[in-house]
């Protein structure tokens, strides 16, 4: 929030990104299909702006069910190709695409930091890790078709795994970049052949990923990119009879739509939706690590976040000085162009959802909540989607600000008196994601532990992903796990073999 010169590495990556955003502006940002990269069948484009001024970046292909068309044409035609390849030339070739993801990491961090508004500072980190998420599928791929023996004295079951086939891979704005590598990656080292739709508002990184697949020697037609807007392009993919699940990060209410659009083709489906998770500190926990915990989990990566804690649980005892605490830092962080260095805070992804958000200061003030920090926007950032780090103090949990998805640097503090209370406010939501909760009292962690609602919960600490662990929401946050072997379970059938040994005996009929 603090008015605050420029720091000098904003005009060098400004300098560099322009250089590397130049291609998208004197060319129309195209599908990639089959290996190449082509305009929609009907040339339609839609104009991409950057948050930090509204200003438009680049035309880009708009997809529409013809394009869909053609890519799952060729994601069906490339899959047996794939699919049979052995396991360690897949890893290989994954491994080298996380090689060209680390080469070109500055690009993609630059790119996407302008045509997200996320802070850079996050966005190399994203980067990193969109590499990491490559590598660690890559490895799992010679073994992901393993099954099990089940023996039993005159049989022997055993299992086999086997890529389900094309699949669709529908991502979000928020951090397009690595969501899109923690999909595609898993997929393609199960054997299956994509078709990619990224969202409208953040449409520049997928290309680079495309165009990284196949310089990495990822056949044509195994990865495909086609661009433009959820009810058209994402609506056909899903709808596509040769696409055989989709796998979706995303709002809530999208995937209800995607569910509905896939029944008719009983498309497997994997969602990863919206959230509302608590953060819940006990007055015995470590405050000082706790408060560092908070404020990262909601201003980090602008708040839109899936994992953000966006209700603060506090205990009565300790809410005014905790309460404080917070306060005094916000008044600091850092609000600015996503591309300086410095910068802990950057425009949000558009106007509309910058609309959203600042709605909620509005509903906040007429539901009796106080502002207690932001609840503003930056005078001095006008031009962009801006909105200052905004603490929601003296709320109670039946109001909206305590119940629905802002998706914003927005934290709204619900007291509590004990452990019962805590969990009654903590599940009074229609969402589960994830949870965190803060005491020093281990039983007390592991009693919430049970008794939460939400597929993932840390206790004395933010979110630190672990690539082999469970990732994925309960209620109405997702259906489904990734991470680990979860992701082959979702790309691949596996099958039961049953053998005789001959000796049992067969009920005779008719004999
Ligand atoms: P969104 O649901 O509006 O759009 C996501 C994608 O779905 C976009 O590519 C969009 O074009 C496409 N889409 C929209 N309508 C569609 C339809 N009818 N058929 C097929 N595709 C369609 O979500 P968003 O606003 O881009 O992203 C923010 C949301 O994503 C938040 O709710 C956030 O919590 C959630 N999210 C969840 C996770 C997680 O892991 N649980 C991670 C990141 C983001």
């Amino acid at each position: 929030m603090t008015d605050r010169p420029a720091s000098p590495g904003l005009a060098t990556n400004v300098e560099q990104a322009s250089r590397h955003l130049e291609r998208f502006r004197s060319a129309i940002v195209p599908h990639f299909i089959d290996g190449r990269a082509v305009e929609s069948g009907d040339a339609r484009r839609f104009l991409n702006e950057t948050p930090v001024d509204n200003s438009v970046l680049c035309e880009v292909a708009r997809g529409s069910a013809s394009d869909i068309d053609t890519a799952v044409a060729a994601a069906k035609s490339a899959f047996p190709a794939w699919r049979d390849l052995p396991g360690e030339s897949r890893k290989r070739i994954l491994h080298r695409v996380a090689d060209l993801i680390e080469a070109r990491g500055d690009e993609i961090a630059l790119v996407e930091s302008m045509d997200t508004g996320q802070p850079i500072r996050y966005m190399a980190k994203a980067t990193v890790r969109g590499a990491e998420n490559f590598r660690f599928f890559a490895d799992r791929a010679p073994d992901a078709c393993d099954g099990q023996a089940l023996p039993t004295s005159e049989h022997l079951n055993y299992t086999l795994r086997q890529p389900i086939g094309p699949v669709g891979v529908i991502t979000p704005w928020n951090t397009p970049f690595m969501l899109s590598t923690w999909k595609i990656a898993p997929a393609l080292a199960a054997g299956c052949t994509v078709v990619h739709k990224p969202a409208e508002w953040s449409p520049l990184s997928a290309l680079l990923l495309a165009e990284i697949l196949f310089e990495a020697g990822v056949p044509a037609g195994v990865a495909n990119l086609v661009h433009g807007f959820g009810e058209e392009a994402g609506k056909a993919l899903t709808e596509h009879p040769d696409v055989k699940a989709i796998s979706f990060v995303g709002e809530s209410k999208t995937g209800s739509a995607i569910m509905a659009q896939g029944a008719p083709t009983l498309k497997r489906v994997h969602f990863e939706l919206g959230g509302k998770n608590p953060v819940i500190v006990f007055a015995d926990a470590d405050l000082d690590r706790a408060v560092d915990a908070v404020l990262f989990m909601i201003y980090s990566l602008n708040g839109e976040r899936c994992t953000s804690s966006s209700r603060l649980l506090v205990q009565s005892s300790i809410h005014d000085a905790f309460v404080e605490k917070l306060a005094a830092r916000i008044a600091r962080i850092r609000v600015g162009h996503p591309l300086d260095p410095a910068t802990e805070l950057g425009p949000l992804i558009h106007p509309r959802h910058f609309e959203k958000v600042t709605e909620y200061f509005r509903i906040a003030r007429a539901e009796g909540a106080t502002v207690r920090a932001g609840g503003d926007v930056p005078a001095a950032l006008a031009a962009g989607n801006y909105v200052n780090a905004t603490l929601f103090t003296h709320a109670n949990p039946d109001m909206r600000i305590a119940k629905e998805e802002i998706f914003g640097p927005v934290l709204t503090v619900l007291p509590f008196d004990d452990e019962v209370d805590a969990v009654a406010i903590a599940n009074d939501v229609q969402y589960g994601l994830t949870g965190y909760v803060w005491t020093s009292d281990v039983g007390r962690a592991m009693r919430m532990a049970r008794t939460l609602e939400a597929g993932m919960l840390w206790i004395n600490s933010e979110n630190v992903r672990h690539l082999p662990a469970p990732f994925g929401g309960m209620k109405a946050s997702g259906i489904g796990r990734d991470g680990g072997d979860w992701s082959f379970d979702f790309y691949m059938e596996t099958k039961n073999v049953c053998m005789a040994l001959g000796t049992h005996r067969i009920p005779r009929i008719g004999a």
